[in-house]
């Protein structure tokens, strides 16, 4: 596992700048699969501070310009008003960016509802901008205290609580999602992700399929045993 060098969780090296724009490292024009139930766009944001190995999008993974600006972005939007509902910000981590909180009120100012996709690092940062959105995709990665193993940063199961806690008491739409990667999850710790949401009565858990399981490994989501298990704590365990 990579790990950074120096300290990239602190909210206070990234304080909101005036009229910051949001870098902006791809965009899916169309897709169902986002905010569900929606027609969307997904803006993917540039920059994240975690390194799991299992990134499906480790181009966005270094902060700086992305490949297009949000002006390009916005001039899109300008086009699909009518045509699409929503508009999911992902990434990357948006709420790195402190351009999130005004390309969120512009896209709804368009009439778009808004989505967000976070895995929680930042929790002040997820504080500010959850009145701007509808609908949020948390990411949880792992049992709280073995977040470092595959984010690669310390001290990020942390974060990631404090802002499961503050979404779960915002009152905004959410769903809870984890990618299961076979040989870093395992039946105990899927367990024990899913006994935390039912003790803080989250009644949803979506599990993402990683990859074919490496060999020697099964897939703990061919397991129906195991989800018949999982779905005694959470109803709505489903796999994805
Ligand atoms: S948090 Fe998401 S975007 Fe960041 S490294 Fe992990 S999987 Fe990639």
């Amino acid at each position: 596992m990579r790990r950074r060098d120096a300290p990239v969780n602190s909210e206070d090296m990234m304080d909101s700048v005036p009229g910051a724009t949001l870098e902006v490292g791809g965009l899916t024009q169309l897709t169902t699969l986002d905010l569900p139930g929606r027609l969307s766009a997904v803006v993917f944001c540039q920059g994240c501070p975690w390194q799991c190995g299992y990134c499906h999008n480790p181009h966005l993974i270094p902060r700086g310009p992305g490949d297009r600006s949000w002006s390009d972005v916005l001039r899109f939007l300008e086009r699909r008003r009518g045509l699409l509902d929503a508009v999911v910000f992902s990434g990357g981590e948006p709420t790195l960016q402190s351009g999130l909180g005004q390309a969120l009120r512009e896209t709804r100012e368009m009439g778009f509802l808004t989505g967000l996709h976070t895995g929680g690092p930042y929790p002040e940062r997820l504080a500010r901008v959850l009145p701007l959105v509808d609908w949020v995709g948390f990411d949880l990665k792992a049992p709280l205290e073995e977040y470092a193993r595959i984010t690669g940063v310390p001290g990020s199961g942390a974060r990631a609580a404090e802002s499961a806690h503050l979404l779960m008491a915002s009152g905004v739409d959410h769903e809870f999602r984890t990618t299961v990667d076979p040989s870093l999850l395992d039946h105990a710790q899927l367990e024990k992700m899913t006994r935390w949401l039912e003790e803080r009565g989250v009644m949803r858990h979506v599990l993402q399929r990683c990859r074919p399981a490496p060999a020697g490994l099964s897939d703990p989501l061919d397991d129906s045993v195991l989800l018949d298990r999982l779905r005694a704590h959470v109803p709505g365990v489903e796999v994805r």
